[in-house]
């Protein structure tokens, strides 16, 4: 199949696109490079561009005969979408629009969409099923929760398949240590804690030890990045096989995806500890702002549809695999990539 992977250059989006193209489907990488990295995908696959150029994108799509998109392109962190709203209304929301419209014009209808636990913002019930209440708390899942409906309304008024896959925590590397995660600034826990491994900072801060869970600390859900990988080809399968998505029920084509089993801050710090043999200092800190106390999935909606089952069902195992990417590529994709600060 012949697809377009938005946002490709990115963390989940390489590790989809190498996942891919390793199971032959051909695949081509549209990406601003504003997060991604060009040294995360094959060179002649990548076009470079902005969601918001209709014209870019339909040429991408109608030159290259796309089938099918895969859509990661967006802004992902909490923190700045509290900060600076307009950043994820507009690559997120109008940046979607500008996509489905280009696909739209061009007569590609079928697309995976890279959706997000927050969503739910702060559930009550663990595990969260797709039944819970949609109660977003920040403007990045304000802003994923926006695409979700208007996918949902594209499928009804324009024939459009889709899936909309809602992550919990993405994390790990592929297993050959050669592609990884790599944000400037990095925010997320695991990668932060190994940067304390390399010597790259003093000490791990963890945000709170207030919570109302056992230690005290945030209990988060992490699922393998290849994991994640398999689920949207499993799901490009199914709005791709006869009859497609529009004979699933709509409520359906919303799916977590996670391995159903929570590690606290603590939990996570010490799997790191064992993993790599480095002590790792950590501090308390205060809470981060707008952090649910807990977060595990139930996944056996995407189990159901998609036959999808996680083979990293350990932190251990994940964290193995980020190590194996960060102490072989402790600046990341930059080779002159400066260290960061504690
Ligand atoms: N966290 C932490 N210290 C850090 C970074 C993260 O204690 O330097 C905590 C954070 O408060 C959350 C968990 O680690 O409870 C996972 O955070 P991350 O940013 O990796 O992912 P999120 O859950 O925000 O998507």
């Amino acid at each position: 199949m012949k697809v377009l992977v938005t946002g490709g250059a990115g963390y989940v989006g390489s590790h989809t696109v190498r996942w891919l193209s390793q199971r032959g489907d051909r695949v081509w990488i549209y990406d601003d490079l504003s997060r991604g990295h060009r040294e995360a995908v094959p060179a002649d696959q990548f076009i470079k561009g902005d969601l918001l150029d209709a014209n870019k994108l339909e040429a991408a799509l109608f030159e290259n005969g796309i089938e099918a998109v895969v859509h990661f392109a967006g802004a992902s962190l909490v923190g700045e979408s509290v900060e600076r709203p307009d950043i994820y209304y507009r690559n997120n929301v109008a940046g979607s629009l500008s996509l489905l419209e280009a696909m739209r014009a061009v007569g590609v209808t079928r697309i995976v969409f890279s959706s997000t636990t927050a969503v739910y913002g702060t559930p009550e019930m663990m595990p969260i099923t797709e039944s819970l209440p949609l109660a977003p708390i920040n403007p990045y899942g304000f802003s994923k929760r926006c695409v979700e409906q208007i996918l949902a309304d594209y499928q009804s008024a324009y024939g459009f398949s889709f899936a909309a896959l809602r992550y919990f925590n993405a994390a790990g590397a592929s297993p050959d240590g050669d592609l990884g995660e790599d944000h400037t600034p990095e925010s997320h826990l695991i990668p932060i804690v190994l940067q304390v491994a390399l010597g790259q900072r003093e000490q791990i801060v963890i945000f709170g030890d207030d919570y109302q869970t056992p230690d005290g600390t945030c209990i988060r859900d992490y699922v393998h990045v290849d994991d994640l990988a398999a689920a949207h080809q499993a799901a490009l399968s199914i709005l791709c096989s006869p009859g497609d998505s529009q004979a699933v029920a709509p409520q359906k084509l919303f799916m977590n995806l996670g391995i159903g089993r929570g590690y606290s801050v603590r939990e996570v710090i010490d799997v790191c500890r064992a993993v790599t043999g480095h002590e790792i200092p950590a501090v308390v800190g205060p809470r981060r702002p707008g952090d649910p106390p807990e977060l595990v999935a139930n996944s056996s909606l995407a189990q159901r549809e998609l036959n999808w089952q996680p083979k990293y069902t350990s932190l251990e195992s994940i964290v193995e695999t980020a190590w194996r990417w960060h102490s072989q590529h402790p600046n990341g994709f930059a080779e002159d990539k400066v260290s960061v600060e504690s």
